[in-house]
């Protein structure tokens, strides 16, 4: 049976990173996707210059919309805006119990720009974090959700990883890109489980939207494997597929986007 993937994030007008990231991954993976839109941003490569977030009403109508008509296999969490944006989508979470959930912890756009009110990190700490499968972040988002420095070493990735998983988190997948080795090392951590995922980096300047094609093809990889670890490996293998062929994309003049 075709997987069914929905996506719950902000749109990005630029079309790299955001539902349209989200939807072209779930496509290029074989899923069907759906999107229930957060917040709208005027966006292109070089960066966003305005944010609209939706009512967190309208974003419970779109949930109910979906929900009471089409079987949904995965959600992925992405772009949530604001506090009470997060408590529409936790309370919908908790009415309909999909059986995986991806929560990128999405804060701050690569050009700086936020993403996340600053004061809903603790929101998505106490209100999401309990509700989600798989929370994917990479190390500043790490150290903002746990008020900690951020990790400088995969021992601290580690370390923090654990203490995501103290905090509620059923499983956590800590991207070591910002480590800025050779490697971009990931550790999946869980309370049984240490995995380290590891390739050579990529030389490509067009990296926008990378962490939301992640966290999407997470989301639309898991209902056709039987654990995170297969599912990781294999939305893993396919990113760096889309980041090889990232150059072949002539997108605008900034930070241009992963090919999906
Ligand atoms: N815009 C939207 C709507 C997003 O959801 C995200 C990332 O999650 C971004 C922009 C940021 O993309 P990047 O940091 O890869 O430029």
């Amino acid at each position: 049976m075709i997987a069914h993937a929905l996506t719950i994030a902000g749109s990005d007008s630029g079309g790299g990173a955001g539902i349209q990231a989200d939807l072209k991954t779930f496509s290029a993976l074989g899923a069907y996707g759906m999107s229930v839109l957060t917040a709208l941003t005027a966006q292109n490569t070089t960066g966003v210059s305005a944010v609209h977030p939706v009512p967190p009403e309208f974003v419970t109508a779109q949930i109910d919309a979906v929900f009471s008509d089409i079987r949904v296999d995965a959600v992925k969490l992405g772009m949530l805006a604001t506090a009470p944006i997060i408590e529409a989508v936790a309370a919908g979470l908790a009415r309909y119990e999909p059986a995986h959930v991806v929560l990128d912890t999405v804060m701050i756009a690569k050009g700086g720009h936020p993403l996340l009110a600053s004061d809903a990190v603790s929101a998505i700490r106490e209100r999401l974090l309990p509700l989600s499968s798989l929370i994917t972040p990479n190390l500043p988002e790490a150290a903002a959700l746990l008020e900690c420095d951020v990790a400088t070493t995969e021992d601290e990735m580690r370390n923090q990883g654990h203490a995501l998983i103290a905090g509620g988190a059923r499983a956590v997948l800590m991207k070591g890109g910002h480590l800025g080795g050779a490697e971009s090392p990931d550790w999946l951590i869980t309370a049984q489980s240490e995995t380290r995922f590891a390739n050579p980096r990529i030389a490509t300047r067009n990296t926008h939207g990378t962490g939301c094609t992640l966290s999407a093809a997470l989301a639309a990889l898991r209902p056709q494997h039987d654990n995170w670890e297969d599912t990781v490996a294999t939305a893993r293998a396919w990113l760096q597929a889309a980041l090889k062929a990232a150059d072949q994309l002539d997108v605008g003049h900034g930070i241009g986007p992963v090919h999906h």
